[in-house]
């Protein structure tokens, strides 16, 4: 008997019997292919992905990737750990420039979401996103610029009538009043929702998608699951957030589309329906809610 390392791909999962999409996923992020990982998820039934771009140069990626996959499509955005690392001058964590002004300031943030307008406009970007606020990795010093971003991919997603990808981290109440005062986009997508289910009504009130992760299958995740019971389920979407997030029992190891299924399945045994059920009503929500 060997022992299986920890680092090592969870095993293909029983495949769906009705095909569905991974709302969030970041592919340039997981090993292999691109070609790889859509087959490996097609072959379990996830058929579809949205890739998400998180900076000026992932977001050209996923515009690219979104024009030669007819299967994939695209979310361009700063993401919201991005946007004061763009004004202190330090883009990308680093990386060398990417297009945008060096030296930070808000000159440099304005360059980086002309760059996301533009991309934004192309017919194979479906949504904005993503971004938000997040509490948890910004400090106090980046919530300004964090903020003023949120705001400008707002305007952005209303502009060009794309779909907005919210990411919430630690800050439900700012997400939702910057939402309230900005005028949330026809279609919004809380990526990855966090929220309890009071928070859910709040969500499902203003017509926001609520989009579930491997989170919802952990153990210690009641509220989540609470949360998903009272959503409405034509508001209810699933994703991976690939790499991060593997659902159970596989928690720790490298998450990638095609371990949909097991995040689908957990959701129709929370939901009390059946799979193919979960699964046909998890498909007409994302095409819906992206509009593709
Ligand atoms: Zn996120
Ligand atoms: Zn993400």
């Amino acid at each position: 008997m060997s022992r299986t390392p920890n680092d090592a791909p969870p095993p293909l999962p029983e495949p769906l019997r009705v095909a569905v999409a991974d709302s969030h996923t970041h592919l340039d992020m997981q090993s292999g292919t691109v070609e790889e990982g859509l087959a490996k998820a097609a072959s379990v039934g996830v058929t579809t992905v949205v890739q998400v771009g998180c900076d000026v140069k992932g977001s050209h990626w996923a515009a690219e990737t979104a024009a030669a996959y007819e299967n994939v499509h695209a979310a361009v955005a700063l993401h919201p750990n991005e946007a004061p690392r763009i004004v202190h001058g330090d883009p990308g964590g680093g990386r060398p420039g990417q297009g945008v002004r060096t030296g930070g300031g808000e000159g440099a943030l304005d360059d980086a979401l002309a760059e996301i307008e533009a991309l934004a406009s192309l017919p194979h970007v479906k949504a904005v996103g993503e971004t938000g606020l997040d509490y948890f990795r910004t400090g106090p010093e980046g919530m300004a610029a964090q903020e003023r971003s949120f705001r400008a991919h707002i305007e952005i997603a209303k502009r060009r009538g794309k779909a907005l990808v919210i990411h919430d981290r630690d800050a439900h109440a700012d997400v939702l009043r910057v939402l309230r005062e900005e005028g949330a986009p026809e279609r919004t997508v809380f990526h990855c929702y966090s929220g309890d289910a009071e928070m859910a009504r709040e969500c499902a009130a203003a017509g926001y998608y609520m989009s579930f992760a491997g989170t919802v299958t952990f153990k210690n995740a009641a509220p989540l699951r609470e949360a998903l019971a009272v959503a409405p389920l034509e508001l209810v979407l699933v994703e991976t957030d690939a790499p991060y997030l593997t659902p159970a029992p596989y928690r720790g190891r490298p998450n990638a589309p095609y371990l949909i299924p097991l995040t689908v399945r957990a959701m129709a045994a929370v939901r009390g329906l059946d799979e193919d059920a979960m699964a046909t009503a998890l498909a007409a929500n994302t095409a819906r809610a992206f509009g593709y």
